[in-house]
């Protein structure tokens, strides 16, 4: 057991390796800061939302202060308030189905498929259906989410949204980086929101995000809303906005480490196939989404029930190398949402909860660690 054998524990995510990685060009865009003082909106912003944009082929890109800030930016755009309905996965983070409930409107769950993870298209025309049926909201917008890095299922997500005239937003906060279909991830729908939380693919030193759009008019209103929705001068107030703005400092890291972003990207497919290779017959490795390259933000493998996953994570801990759930809980039961939720039963949710173990994946990872990984959960 290498926690006792003298064997260094594996980090689940390691920024003083990754600080040590970067080196003095990391120091220098800080650096650079600290001398021009321009702390909020400073240059490194908007070179920032040059590269961004430019990475994903969309045609505007505004730097926020979270992913969550985009999300919500992006829903206030559009109005959605009281009475509306929001279809969202009930396998997905806390915030996707956060920010309707602080807007007043109301998260409604989709289920998932089980082999890839993503939103299930055909519980999303059911649960709106369901919706509609009832007649209490008013179906709104659709949010697909690129969970663990995959692209959700875009093309059916689209015809959707387009069929019952429904908002279409990509919550791609894990899965900057990714590609579908030869496109870089970011221009799939109206819509697109980052997240630069220090673990995700693209991870800043502090909260951040960003909003993709291909839409002019849209893009200026996120701008506005950023800084509570001022208009041309930044002492005429136009709308009720927030203050949403993304950090000079966290762009600054982010530049820097953009640039090594490609082969850090690489590092994690190699490690994804490694894993994949290593595991195959022990558990359930990622099924990949047709003609899409991951981000890898989380690498997950389903074991055969909960305790099968119990004791794959007690023997992981023994050998020092760290394990986490994605998530132990499927929205739709958490206590702050099971009172929206309307009771239907959402059975791929709730089994991948009780299954699903995702294993460390960041670039910093040396091949010996990864064979560390394989072998503790061979057991
Ligand atoms: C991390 C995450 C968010 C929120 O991003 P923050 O920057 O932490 O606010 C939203 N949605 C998903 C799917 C996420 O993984």
């Amino acid at each position: 057991m290498s926690a006792t054998s003298g064997e260094k524990p594996i980090a689940f995510l390691d920024l003083p390796a990754q600080q040590k990685r970067l080196g003095p060009a990391l120091k220098k865009r800080i650096d650079t800061v600290l001398e021009h003082c321009r702390f909020v909106l400073g240059p490194e912003v908007t070179e920032l939302e040059e590269r961004l944009a430019a990475w994903s082929g969309v045609g505007h890109c505004v730097g926020v202060s979270s992913g969550t800030d985009a999300l919500q930016i992006v829903m206030m755009a559009e109005n959605i308030g009281p009475g509306d309905a929001v279809f969202l996965p009930a396998f997905t983070y806390t915030a996707t189905a956060e920010v309707p409930l602080v807007l007043g409107a109301t998260p409604v769950f989709v289920d998932v498929d089980p082999q890839t993870f993503q939103i299930d298209p055909a519980s999303l025309r059911a649960r709106i259906a369901a919706v509609k049926a009832a007649g209490k909201l008013t179906p709104r917008a659709i949010v697909g989410v690129d969970l663990f890095g995959q692209p959700a299922p875009w093309e059916e997500l689209r015809a959707i949204a387009a069929e019952e005239r429904l908002f279409l937003l990509d919550d791609c906060a894990q899965a900057f980086g990714g590609v579908y279909r030869g496109r870089p991830l970011g221009g799939e729908a109206v819509a697109t929101t980052l997240s630069f939380f220090p673990s995700k693919p693209l991870g800043g030193y502090g909260d951040g995000g960003a909003i993709l759009t291909d839409d002019a008019e849209r893009a200026e209103l996120y701008r506005s809303l950023r800084t509570h929705g001022e208009g041309k001068t930044r002492y005429e107030v136009l709308r009720t906005g927030m203050n949403g703005r993304l950090d000079t400092l966290q762009a600054a890291v982010l530049l820097a480490k953009l640039d090594g972003f490609r082969e850090e990207l690489a590092r994690r497919e190699a490690i994804a196939c490694a894993y994949d290779a290593g595991l195959a017959g022990v558990a359930q490795v990622p099924v990949r989404v047709p003609e899409s390259a991951s981000a890898w933000a989380i690498y997950s493998i389903l074991l055969k029930d909960e305790a099968q996953r119990a004791a794959t994570q007690a023997r992981m801990r023994d050998a020092g190398v760290p394990s986490a759930i994605y998530y132990p809980l499927p929205l739709h039961h958490q206590p702050a949402y099971r009172d929206h939720h309307d009771g239907v039963a959402l059975p791929v949710s709730e089994a991948l909860s009780k299954r699903i173990l995702a294993l460390p994946i960041h670039p910093e990872l040396t091949d010996a660690e990864v064979a560390r990984v394989i072998s503790a959960v061979r057991g």
